[in-house]
């Protein structure tokens, strides 16, 4: 339920208001706009007598939430979500880069394609240490020595890392991390998801293969629930009988997303595509349909890559790529 209150209350009847809900088990999310207040309201709201909270002087109206996605609804919150992070904010009409190799898989390698993706424009560096692979024979990722080598390209760089957490155990050793990006494979690891409501860094929650927009949005919801509003939402391409490109980019989840949610949309062209050629117009297609920013693979030498080799674009084609995007961003935003 959302209470939408008339223009300045009387700051007296709002706390009456607040206390007598939350004296009945009701959590009050406040959201202060340029020209109206908004009261979330989270819990058991069956029982709330409308007419009762509509008459009330500082009022405006009041409005059932049919969606079971409470804290991470447009209705709740009308303005979008920036997340800050470092220096960049994440959303409201930013366009964030963030670039970087499927995996670390080396000091030279990880500082390398940091510096030179920083060097294009990159606003944070991706990198796998915690890798998810569909056959166990398969590189698992550096684990803690590469998060150790995360650490070290930021320090040389700047740029803050966004990398990917796989179980609840791995969380101690993500002091350094700046996002946790939880993956396709782990987005509706409830639990996963719970710890990471507890925790204040922000969270890149991807697209489960065979997720719906509303699936996705009630994982972010359990990160929300727990108190961390700080969710960006990254749609990665979706299984569907096509098998031509790895997954098919699901253009519409951008539009979509946006309006059912304040949250950061950003999208993954090379999970997606899994082709490096089609990065490039998949990456512009995202932008030019309204995403907040892309997390793209950038590997300095695709062909020995560890992991995702096919699909990762050089250094050489990422700096060509964002100074177009940057041009389709002031483009879509005539
Ligand atoms: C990744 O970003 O490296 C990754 C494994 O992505 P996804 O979870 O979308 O498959
Ligand atoms: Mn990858």
């Amino acid at each position: 339920m959302v209470v939408i209150l008339k223009n300045n209350p009387d700051k007296g009847q709002l706390n009456n208001l607040v206390t007598w809900l939350s004296g009945k088990g009701i959590d009050v999310h406040t959201t202060v706009g340029a020209s109206q207040t908004i009261l979330g309201l989270v819990g058991d709201t069956t029982h709330l007598d409308i007419d009762l909270i509509s008459a009330l002087d500082i009022v405006e109206a009041v409005r059932r939430v049919q969606e079971p996605y409470k804290n991470a609804n447009r209705k709740f919150h009308p303005q979008d979500t920036v997340v800050k992070v470092g220096d960049t904010l994440i959303g409201g009409g930013n366009l964030t880069l963030i670039a970087g190799p499927c995996s670390v898989e080396s000091e030279e390698q990880i500082c390398e394609i940091a510096q030179k993706v920083k060097a294009s424009g990159a606003n944070l560096l991706r990198g796998g240490a915690f890798k998810p692979r569909t056959s166990p024979y398969s590189f698992q990722g550096m684990r803690q020595e590469g998060l150790r080598l995360l650490s070290l390209a930021k320090k040389l760089t700047g740029l803050p890392i966004v990398t990917e957490i796989m179980d609840i155990s791995q969380l101690p050793l993500f002091d350094d991390v700046d996002v946790i990006q939880v993956g396709a494979r782990n987005m509706q690891n409830f639990e996963l998801l719970k710890a990471l409501g507890a925790q204040r860094k922000p969270v890149l929650l991807k697209r489960g293969l065979s997720s719906t927009y509303e699936e996705l949005l009630m994982s972010a919801e359990y990160i929300m629930a727990g108190g961390n509003d700080q969710v960006i939402l990254c749609e990665r391409g979706i299984r569907t009988f096509e098998s031509y490109t790895r997954n098919t980019l699901d253009i519409s989840a951008i539009p979509v997303l946006k309006q059912l949610s304040h949250l950061p949309v950003i999208i993954d062209p090379s999970h997606s595509a899994g082709k490096s050629e089609l990065v490039d117009a998949l990456s512009c297609a995202s932008v030019a349909a309204g995403a907040d920013g892309l997390i793209i693979e950038v590997h300095n030498d695709p062909p020995h890559a560890l992991c995702d080799g096919p699909q990762s674009i050089r250094p050489e084609a990422f700096d060509k790529l964002a100074k177009k995007l940057k041009k389709v961003s002031e483009i879509t935003k005539l």
